[in-house]
C-alpha cells in the first residue's frame, strides 16, 4: 500500500478527453479545475469540452460500432472486461487514493469499498454475459420463437460525484458486455479516477472508439449527448432535477433511457430490534460517505417505547465519526465534496432550526487545523424535534444530516416512511420475521433491507420509484437494458 500519509502527487493524471483512442484537450482548449475539497485546493485541471467534442466522441463510437468491434464475440468481450478488472485491481492503491483526494471520502474506504467493488462490477458482468441465457417460447410444433439480445450502438453514461467510479463502472461493464459502444461524463467535480479507468481501458488493448470519454459541464457535454441523434441510449445517475431534463430531450427522440435519482430514505426501528446492532446500522445507514450515497438512510423512525433509550446511543455511536485528513487511513469521517454542496447542506441545518429542530449532535463545522483549516468539513448531525413532513425530512440533503422521529405502531411508520415523492430505498430493524416482511412490502421504494443496510449482490434489480427514478439496473436487468431483444419466429 502507498504511504498515503506522504501523498505522492504523481499519481493525479493530466485532465484530458479520451476520443477513437486518443487523449486529448477540449476542442477550444478550455479548461475547469479539479479541487480536493478538504484542502480547498487545485490538483489538476479537466477539458472544458463542448458540443464539437461530444461529436467527435459520437462519431468515434459510431465508427468502432460498426467496425470491427461489432464483430467481437461474447468470449472476447468477456474476457476484456476480466483484464480491465486485473489492471485496476493492480493499481487498486492509485485508484482508491485519486478518489480520496478528489472526492474527500476516506481513503479507507475507497480502498475497502469503492474500488474493490468496481473490479466486482467488471468481473461480475464479464461473468453474467458469458453465461446469459435468453428465452425460446415453441408454439406447439407449429413454429418456434426464439429471442436474440443485440447491442442497442452508442450509449451515453452520465454519472455524478458521490461514487464516482463505482457508478461509473456499474454502466461500463454491462453496456461493454453487451456489445456497445460508449461516450461517459463523469462529474466535473470528481473526474479524476475515470480518467485513469480510460488509462487503463488503452493499456489493455481496448478497441479506439469503443470507450469515449469527454469532461465537462452537465449543462454543455452532458446535454450534448442526450441530445446527440447517434447516441442512441442514455444511463444517467444523478439528481431527480436533472434526471427531469435528461428525460424532457431524450424521451421525445425514443432513446433507451435509465434513470437512477435521488433518495430520501426511511430506517425504520422496532423497539424488539438487536439494540446494539441497530445502533450500529443505522448510523452507518445515515453517515457512511459522509451521507453523500443515494441510498442513505436519512430519515429515522424509532418506536416510541425505545426512542429516548436509543437516541442517546445512536447520539454516542455518530460522535465516534471524526473529521479528519481523508487520506489518512485512520480517518472514519472524511470531507464533504465540495465547498458549494457544503453551504447547501449548512443551509438545511439553518432551516432544521427554523423549522424547531434541536440538533443532537453536529451542526457545524469542526476545527480543522493547518492544510485542512479552509476544508468542506461538517460533523455528523442528527436533528430532532422536526415534523415528519417538514421541508427538513422530506428534501434530499444529501449529506451528513439525519432527522429522527418517534412512531408508535407498524402502520404510523409505514405512513411516515411513504410521505415523501421519492422511492428508492430503506431499512427496517425488528426481530419479528412477520413485522420485517410486512414492513418492506407497504414500503413505496425499489430497495429495502431488513437488519442490515448496503448488503449488494450484484444480481438483484438496483433502482427506484416514484421521484427516485425509471428501471432497474443490476444483473440480467442491466443486461437487457444494454441490449435490444429481438423476436425471431420459424414455422416448423
Ligand atoms: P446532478 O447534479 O444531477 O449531476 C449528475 C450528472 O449529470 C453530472 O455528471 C452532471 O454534470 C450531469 N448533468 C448536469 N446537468 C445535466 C444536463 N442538463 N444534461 C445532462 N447531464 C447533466 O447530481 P450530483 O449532484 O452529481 O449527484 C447527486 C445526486 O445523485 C443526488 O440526488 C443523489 O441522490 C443522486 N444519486 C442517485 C443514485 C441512484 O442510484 N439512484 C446514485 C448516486 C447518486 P455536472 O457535474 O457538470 O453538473
Amino acid at each position: 500500500m502507498n504511504d498515503v500519509m506522504n501523498l505522492d502527487r504523481d499519481v493525479v493524471p493530466e485532465g484530458r478527453n479520451y476520443i477513437g483512442g486518443v487523449f486529448q484537450q477540449a476542442g477550444d482548449g478550455e479548461v475547469i479545475g479539479v479541487y480536493d475539497p478538504a484542502r480547498d485546493a487545485e490538483l489538476t485541471t479537466i477539458p472544458r469540452s463542448k458540443a464539437a467534442d461530444v461529436d467527435q466522441a459520437a462519431a468515434a463510437a459510431k465508427a468502432a460500432f460498426e467496425g470491427p468491434w461489432g464483430r467481437t464475440t461474447v468470449a472476447e468481450r468477456a474476457d476484456l472486461l476480466d483484464a480491465i478488472a486485473d489492471e485496476i485491481e493492480r493499481e487498486i492503491d492509485d485508484f482508491a487514493l485519486l478518489e480520496s483526494l478528489d472526492n474527500g471520502k476516506p481513503f479507507s474506504l475507497a480502498r475497502s469499498v469503492d474500488i474493490p467493488r468496481v473490479i466486482s462490477n467488471f468481473r461480475f458482468f464479464a461473468g453474467a454475459v458469458r453465461h446469459q441465457e435468453t428465452g425460446a417460447h415453441p408454439m406447439d410444433g407449429d413454429a418456434i420463437n426464439y429471442t436474440l439480445r443485440r447491442p442497442v450502438g452508442v450509449f451515453g453514461l452520465i454519472t455524478p460525484w458521490n461514487l464516482p467510479l463505482y457508478l461509473l463502472s456499474w454502466k461500463v461493464a454491462p453496456a461493454l458486455a453487451m456489445g456497445n459502444t460508449l461516450v461517459a461524463k463523469p462529474s466535473e467535480v470528481t473526474p479524476l479516477t475515470a480518467m485513469k479507468l480510460a488509462e487503463v481501458m488503452h493499456k489493455v488493448g481496448v478497441p479506439a472508439g469503443v470507450f469515449n470519454l469527454v469532461h465537462g459541464y452537465g449543462h454543455e457535454v452532458g446535454q450534448a449527448m442526450v441530445a446527440h441523434p447517434d447516441i442512441k441510449g442514455i444511463s444517467f445517475t444523478g439528481g431527480t432535477a436533472t434526471g427531469h431534463r435528461v428525460a424532457a430531450t431524450a424521451a421525445p427522440m425514443f432513446k433507451k433511457l435509465s434513470l437512477e435519482l435521488g433518495g430520501k430514505n426511511p430506517t425504520i426501528v422496532f423497539e424488539d430490534c438487536d439494540f446494539d446492532e441497530t445502533v450500529k446500522g443505522v448510523a452507518r445507514a445515515a453517515f457512511a460517505n459522509q451521507g453523500q450515497i443515494c441510498l442513505c438512510g436519512s430519515r429515522i423512525f424509532v418506536q416510541r417505547e425505545i426512542y429516548e433509550r436509543f437516541k442517546t446511543a445512536l447520539v454516542e455511536e455518530v460522535n465516534k465519526r471524526v473529521p479528519g485528513n481523508p487520506q489518512d487511513p485512520a480517518t472514519n469521517f472524511g470531507a464533504l465534496v465540495s465547498q458549494a454542496h457544503l453551504a447547501k447542506v449548512e443551509s438545511y441545518i439553518d432551516l432544521a432550526k427554523k423549522e424547531g429542530g434541536v440538533i443532537l449532535c453536529g451542526g457545524e463545522r469542526p476545527e480543522m487545523h493547518g492544510e485542512f483549516a479552509k476544508g468542506a468539513f461538517l460533523k455528523p448531525t442528527l436533528i430532532d424535534g422536526l415534523a415528519y413532513d417538514s421541508r427538513t425530512a422530506t428534501e434530499e440533503i444529501f449529506g451528513p444530516v439525519a432527522t429522527i422521529h418517534p412512531f408508535d405502531t407498524p402502520e404510523d411508520a409505514v405512513e411516515m416512511a411513504n410521505a415523501v415523492r421519492y422511492g428508492l430505498a430503506g431499512s427496517v430493524w425488528t426481530q419479528d420475521i412477520k413485522t420485517g416482511h410486512r414492513v418492506a412490502a407497504a414500503l413505496e421504494s425499489g430497495m429495502v433491507w431488513v437488519n442490515t443496510w448496503l448488503l449488494r449482490d450484484l444480481r438483484v434489480p438496483f433502482g427506484g420509484m416514484k421521484d427516485s427514478g425509471v428501471g432497474r439496473e443490476g444483473g440480467r436487468f442491466s443486461l437487457e437494458f444494454y441490449s435490444e431483444s429481438r423476436n425471431v419466429c420459424v414455422k416448423l
